[in-house]
């Protein structure tokens, strides 16, 4: 496309990220897992570690906890008459309530698109909070979808839906309706996602294509990420039509194929969608077994944390991987104002990292989850309740929060998807122990060799840089408590067993294995110190730089800073933490100081990510 288009078209490729479910193997093992007690069997061999089901992980208290109950809030209060009436209407039915207005209408950007997500959301929420309002609410909304699928089972909400994004909308349809059998128990909804599957059928392309293939009609279509949720419907159905459906859509010759040679093919493309095709390429290494998907998905996470990521852990500016080693991130931070698509970048990501640390129990998969985490999706503004949601993270100087300008986009899908996800992206568990993943408030549950065990975390990270945890076992049991030592660690991390210091490898980068015979109560106390570092924007831009505070992001309170005019040092020494405020600190600049906080903290303030580094 002409240059000139360029802002244009991405405005438009931005109402399209698209997001999907993630929650299969979590499924599978949540149906075996009908107590909270309960552990799942390992379902593959080639998992070193396994996801645990929402329900065996509790969020107690702190930043994660205090975010998923509002945006359960927002979406549990959301107008159920209201998001089923483009349904409704399509299929010749009393249609009561307001349009949604925005991308949701009829003749919107994605009709309709976002319910499945909305369903899935709270279905993940009802498995992780027990909220019976929360499963009354799924069952309504997929009796209510139900209902408006006909006779021969079309059931988009408009010919709009299935012409320009058929894809697409399956795909968070069949998530919602997988999550919602597998989560919130509504077994009708396996038999819906099968109709819904046949009724799609004359409306997918016969393969995955890219955009540049794509017919007029449907250029934004992401047929790509098709395949992770059709292996979670043949997860879940036991049916081989959608095992052969989702090898159909699997993006091998363009895609996997080159990644998995090493070869960089992602200047260019799609980000966010692109990263949860991913997950498609995991999931097929999950059910296949083929290798090629792993070393692709391996690939590629490399090239994106080596040369698209910022400091944030985000990618993607104007939701686009860059070309490497030409300053495009750097350049990027004058140019446009959406640097990472916050929602689905985040969920996707996660959904990435997750099978990747399933795959290979290695801790830097772990690493950048957390990163991601504090300096992205927990500083997303709440949703409003009323279609505007935050998407794009800006690194823009002097900028401030926003929320996108148009109604109900593809990020007010994933938001309650996330969120949810949390609590099976806080602990992993193997054959001979627990994995710690985040340090966060939270008590998970799972048994030992059959014997039910429970660990129990207290902590105001990372509003402090330490953590307890207390092991509660219905009798002595050998196991290891594994506790993921961060690639940012510059001293050595402390750990201790009932309160006193012992030899264990604390590598940054692995996870540190504490291995005895436990008892209820014994304790784990572990320290990880943080220190100041930064991170530049990227190779070209080596005084352009974020300042970190231990995982986490620091971003400059002054709406008079002047850059690249008010270069400023940056040495550690010259940062200090504020004794007024936690998590506040101030570098000297001349005759005052400048305040830095975490992305998190900022509200509505206006900040400053990258800054000019005064040279040593
Ligand atoms: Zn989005």
């Amino acid at each position: 496309m002409r240059r000139q288009d360029h802002m244009q078209t991405k405005q438009i490729i931005s109402r399209r990220s698209f997001l999907q479910g993630m929650a299969a193997a979590a499924a599978l093992q949540q149906r075996s897992t009908p107590t909270c007690f309960g552990a799942p069997t390992p379902t593959s061999s080639r998992e070193k570690l396994f996801i645990l089901a929402y329900s065996q992980v509790k969020l107690t208290g702190g930043p994660l906890r205090s975010q998923l109950d509002r945006i359960h809030a927002s979406y549990q209060s959301l107008d159920e008459n209201r998001l089923l009436k483009v349904y409704r209407q399509r299929a010749g039915l009393p249609a009561p309530g307001e349009d949604m207005g925005g991308w949701y209408d009829a003749e919107g950007f994605g009709p309709g698109q976002v319910l499945g997500q909305i369903i899935s959301g709270l279905a993940r929420l009802y498995n992780a909070t027990g909220d019976p309002a929360t499963q009354a609410k799924v069952q309504r909304l997929v009796k209510g979808f139900a209902a408006t699928v006909d006779a021969d089972d079309y059931w988009y909400p408009s010919m709009k839906a299935s012409t320009a994004c058929a894809a697409y909308t399956l795909d968070k349809m069949l998530v919602g309706l997988l999550d919602a059998g597998q989560f919130a128990g509504v077994p009708a909804a396996l038999d819906i996602a099968r109709r819904c599957v046949k009724g799609s059928i004359r409306y997918l392309p016969p393969r995955a294509y890219e955009r540049f293939e794509a017919p007029k009609q449907a250029v934004y279509d992401e047929t790509y990420t098709l395949p992770e949720n059709l292996f979670y419907m043949w997860e879940v159905s036991k049916d081989q039509t959608y095992r052969e459906l989702a090898k159909r859509y699997l993006m091998d010759g363009t895609y996997f194929d080159p990644l998995s040679r090493g070869e960089n093919v992602l200047p260019g493309l799609h980000a966010y969608s692109h990263v949860n095709a991913l997950c498609s390429a995991a999931r097929a290494y999950l059910v296949l077994g083929e290798i090629k998907y792993l070393e692709a998905i391996r690939n590629a996470w490399d090239m994106i944390e080596e040369a698209q990521s910022f400091a944030s852990g985000g990618w993607g500016p104007n939701e686009e991987f860059v070309t490497p080693n030409r300053g495009l991130l750097g350049e990027s931070l004058t140019k446009t104002h959406a640097h990472f698509e916050t929602p689905c970048g985040s969920y996707a990501h996660f959904k990435l990292a997750r099978y990747l640390l399933r795959f290979t129990g290695e801790a830097r998969y772990g690493d950048s989850l957390e990163r991601v985490l504090y300096n992205t999706i927990l500083g997303i503004k709440d949703p409003r309740g009323d279609g505007h949601v935050f998407y794009y993270s800006d690194y823009h100087p002097s900028t401030q929060k926003a929320y996108m300008q148009d109604k109900w986009p593809c990020c007010s899908g994933t938001t309650p998807q996330v969120v949810a996800d949390y609590a099976i992206s806080t602990y992993f568990w193997s054959e001979d122990g627990i994995w710690v993943n985040l340090l966060t408030p939270s008590e998970v549950s799972w048994r030992v060799h059959g014997v039910p065990a429970k660990l129990i975390q207290t902590t105001t990270y990372p509003e402090s840089d330490s953590a307890e945890l207390r092991v509660e076992v219905a009798a002595p049991s050998e196991f290891s408590v594994y506790v993921r030592m961060p690639g940012w660690l510059k001293s050595p991390a402390q750990v201790a067993v009932n309160g006193k210091a012992i030899a264990v490898t604390t590598e940054p980068r692995t996870f540190a294995a504490i291995r005895r015979r436990w008892q209820t109560n014994d304790t784990v106390q572990i320290r990880l110190p943080f220190s100041f570092w930064v991170q530049p924007v990227d190779d070209q831009h080596p005084n352009m730089v974020a300042l970190m505070w231990g995982p986490l992001m620091l971003v400059a309170l002054d709406p008079s800073l002047e850059l690249p005019k008010d270069s400023i040092a940056t040495s550690p020494e010259g940062l200090r933490a504020s004794p007024y405020s936690p998590l506040t600190f101030e570098v000297s600049r001349k005759a005052d100081k400048l305040p830095f906080v975490p992305f998190y903290r900022v509200r509505d303030e206006v900040y400053t990510t990258y800054i000019q580094q005064k040279p040593a």
